[in-house]
């Protein structure tokens, strides 16, 4: 298998697992309680909390929360702001956010805000212009944008819808689960108020995942109950599922390659494929990322042939992938439903090869002609009957 959809999920790397076994295994103690064992219990929480704010440069590791996954941390910044600035009922986002920040966006419409989505410019980049003029219609508490996109890879000019947003005193929520670990994130150089990520996307296991709150900013939990998390986010502690988050973002800080693959891939399908196409700002755009598109073919069929010479990629985001729908988010730049019916989406990790790269291109070419074979053979008697 060439495991090349790390967009969707990643591998646990060995070292996170190590970190975690004495977690599920001996040191089983509920981190709340008193005794000397869940003394050390909680310390590895605490450890974990400040490796997962190094990498995202937070000035406290208290500025972080843990939670149960990405989407956990969207709605919770989300319901914060929305019942916390009640006479401010503007949320400004784009059509291209991963599902869970639509699907907020609509809660938000539906408690009785108002929601302004953004246009992206054809190569899926925010359009800043827009942006400052719905900022301009006042009364916006949150602009939520995320800071790379899971499909496309294309990465937002974040420093400076930060600077548009906080000049019309709105607060900044960062989608940025599939930002750190790939591209330096770095909280106090672009202050955003909040930031969502997850550990499943770096290497940690899924059911873990982290809310950055600003100690600028006020904080109202989703979860409430015992108190856990400072009160911020109640249920006992996802122990060595948070262990495991802390020594992946560890792990991430150190130097990565995968644009050497992702572009050892690229140019051997674009050399064989004249026509394919990359979507997305390609100078702005995450290093493991490639979102092409084989114009005139069916990336369901195309799905199907990768999966059958053990390539795992993927047509859009997972969360869609069972339903194939043409992605929202070229159709937010503006892409054909034709055109968007024909993307696939490769996405690299630490752990891919080189020989991988060049394996899965030759796979991806094969797949191609055979589908352009296919074609032509059904619509030679088709034209004719
Ligand atoms: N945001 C983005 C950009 C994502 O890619 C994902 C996962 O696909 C999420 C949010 C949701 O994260 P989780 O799966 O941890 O809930």
């Amino acid at each position: 298998m060439i495991y090349l959809d790390s967009n969707a999920t990643t591998q646990v790397d060995p070292k996170v697992l190590d970190a975690m076994l004495p977690f599920l295994r001996e040191a089983f103690a509920n981190p709340s309680a008193s005794y000397r064992a869940a003394r050390g219990v909680r310390s590895a929480i605490e450890t974990a909390r400040q490796q997962v704010a190094a990498m995202i440069g937070a000035a406290r590791a208290e500025e972080l929360i843990f939670t149960s996954c990405g989407t956990e941390s969207i709605n919770a910044a989300h319901v914060s702001v929305r019942s916390l600035w009640p006479d401010r009922p503007g949320l400004v986002h784009t059509g291209t956010e991963h599902a869970a920040g639509i699907e907020c966006a609509k809660r938000w419409r539906e408690a009785g805000g108002r929601v302004t989505a953004v246009p992206v410019t054809p190569q899926g980049r925010v359009d800043l212009a827009a942006l400052e003029q719905a900022l301009d219609a006042g009364e916006v508490a949150l602009v939520s944008i995320m800071w790379a996109n899971n499909e496309t890879g294309v990465i937002a000019p974040i420093r400076e819808i930060v600077e548009l947003a906080h000049a019309a005193g709105a607060l900044v929520h960062c989608d940025a689960v599939q930002a750190v670990g790939k591209i330096p994130v770095d909280v106090q150089k672009v202050p955003v108020d909040f930031l969502s990520l997850s550990g499943h996307k770096i290497h940690a296991p899924k059911g873990v995942g982290a809310l950055y709150v600003s100690g600028r900013v006020r904080f109202r939990p989703l979860l409430v109950g015992g108190g856990q998390e400072s009160g911020r986010r109640s249920g006992t502690e996802n122990v060595a599922g948070i262990v495991g988050l802390g020594t992946a973002a560890a792990l991430a800080m150190s130097e990565r390659s995968e644009h050497a693959l992702r572009d050892t891939f690229e140019g051997h399908v674009m050399a064989m494929l004249r026509d394919t196409i990359v979507w997305g700002d390609r100078e702005h755009r995450l290093p493991n990322t490639s979102c092409l598109g084989f114009p005139g073919m069916d990336a369901a069929g195309l799905l199907i042939l990768l999966d059958e010479a053990g390539v795992c990629c993927s047509a859009g985001s997972a969360c869609h992938t069972a339903s194939l729908h043409p992605s929202h988010v070229l159709e937010s730049m503006g892409v054909s439903a034709a055109d968007a019916s024909s993307m696939l989406r490769f996405s690299f990790s630490r752990f891919n090869t080189m020989d991988e790269a060049a394996l899965a291109a030759d796979a991806v070419i094969h797949a191609v002609e055979k589908m352009r074979v296919l074609k032509d053979d059904a619509s030679g008697p088709v034209a004719f009957s």
